[in-house]
C-alpha cells in the first residue's frame, strides 16, 4: 500500500503498480459476500408466512366465536396443512432446543418463530389453546372422537382418569432427564407420534402408532390426556393463563359441564388448568340459557322481583 500514498507523501504513485493492484482479485481487501436484502430473505418465506397467518386467524375466529362448525374447519386445516403438508408441530425436540438454548437463525426461520410465539403467547393468555385448536395430532383425535359412534366409547372412571393424567408429567420429567444425560434427540420417537405427519418411521414405530390409534378409538384423546409431554409442558404453563373460563356459584352443585368435558378438566367449581384445552364445550353450555341453571336462577330471581312489590325504604 505504500506505493499508493499520494504526491503529498514521500513517494509518487506509479501507474504501472496501480494497474497491477487492480488486476488482483481483491486489490483493496473489500471482498465481502454480498449483503442479502430483506426482500431476498422474505421471498421464499412469504407463502409459508401468509398461510400460517391465515391458519392462526381461522383458529382464533373459531375460538372467539365458539363456533363448532368453524372448529372442525380449523381441525381440517390443522391436520391437512399444519400436519401432513408442513409438519408444523411443537415437539419435545423443541423443548430440548430451548434447554440447550439452540435456536434456528431468525431471518431464515420466520414461520418457525411465528409458530413458536403464537403457541407461547396463546398459552399464557388462554391456556392450552394450542392443544385445543392448532396441534395436528390433537385435531386428528378430536375429529375421530366426533365422528365415531358414542357407544364405542369407554368412559375412564374418574379416579383412574385423575391418576392417569399424571403420567404425562412423568413422561415429560423422564424424557428431559434422559436427554440432559445422553443428549440423544432420538428419544422423541418413543414419546410422541408426530413423525407420522412426515410419513416416515420404522415398522416398530408404525405398529406402536397403530396400537395407540386403535386405543384412541375407544378412549377419547388418550394420548393427549395421559401421555403427551408437550401437552404436559403447556399444561404447566397454563397456570399463568390470564383469561380463564368463568365459573358461576351454581357450578359447585350442577355438574352438567363436568359431565360434558371430554378432557376431565372440570372438578365441581374448579377448572383444572393443566387439563383444559379450551375446547369451548363447557362455555357453549354456560351460554345456553335453556341448559345452564345459572340463567334459570337469574330468571327465577327476576320473576320474584317482579312479583314482590318494592318495599319503601323507611
Ligand atoms: S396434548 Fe400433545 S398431541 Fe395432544 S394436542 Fe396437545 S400437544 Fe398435541
Ligand atoms: S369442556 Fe371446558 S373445561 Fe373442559 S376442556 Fe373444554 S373448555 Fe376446558
Amino acid at each position: 500500500m505504500n506505493q499508493l500514498i499520494g504526491s503529498s507523501g514521500h513517494r509518487a504513485i506509479r501507474p504501472e503498480l496501480v494497474g497491477d493492484a487492480l488486476a488482483q482479485p481483491d486489490p483493496w481487501g473489500f471482498d465481502e459476500t454480498p449483503v442479502e436484502t430483506w426482500a431476498e430473505i422474505l421471498a421464499p418465506q412469504y407463502l409459508d408466512l401468509a398461510l400460517l397467518v391465515a391458519f392462526f386467524t381461522l383458529a382464533m375466529i373459531s375460538f372467539r366465536r365458539k363456533s363448532v362448525a368453524l372448529k372442525f374447519v380449523t381441525f381440517s386445516a390443522a391436520i391437512g396443512y399444519m400436519g401432513f403438508a408442513k409438519s408444523y408441530l411443537i415437539s419435545i425436540t423443541n423443548i430440548f432446543s430451548v434447554l440447550d438454548w439452540n435456536w434456528p437463525v431468525f431471518k431464515y426461520s420466520l414461520a418457525w418463530y411465528l409458530f413458536f410465539a403464537v403457541t407461547v403467547v396463546s398459552t399464557i393468555l388462554w391456556g392450552r389453546l394450542y392443544c385445543g385448536r392448532i396441534c395436528a395430532y390433537g385435531a386428528l383425535t378430536q375429529t375421530l372422537d366426533a365422528i365415531l359412534p358414542a357407544k364405542w366409547r369407554v368412559e375412564v372412571p374418574r379416579p383412574v382418569e385423575k391418576r392417569a393424567a399424571w403420567i404425562k408429567f412423568g413422561v415429560l420429567g423422564g424424557v428431559i432427564a434422559y436427554y440432559l444425560v445422553t443428549h440423544n434427540l432420538l428419544i422423541y420417537q418413543f414419546t410422541e407420534p408426530f413423525w407420522m405427519f412426515g410419513l416416515f418411521g420404522t415398522p416398530a414405530m408404525w405398529t406402536a402408532l397403530a396400537v395407540l390409534l386403535i386405543a384412541t378409538l375407544f378412549v377419547r384423546n388418550l394420548y393427549c390426556r395421559f401421555l403427551c409431554p408437550v401437552g404436559a409442558t403447556l399444561g404447566l404453563m397454563s397456570y399463568l393463563a390470564v383469561f380463564r373460563i368463568k365459573r358461576w356459584s351454581e357450578c359447585s352443585t350442577c355438574r352438567i359441564c363436568q359431565k360434558a368435558c371430554q378432557w376431565g378438566a372440570i372438578e365441581g367449581p374448579k377448572i383444572l388448568m393443566t387439563e383444559c384445552v379450551r375446547c369451548d364445550d363447557c362455555e357453549r353450555l354456560y351460554a345456553d340459557t335453556t341448559v345452564c341453571p345459572h340463567w334459570r336462577i337469574i330468571e327465577y330471581n327476576d320473576r320474584k322481583m317482579r312479583i314482590l312489590p318494592l318495599q319503601p325504604v323507611q
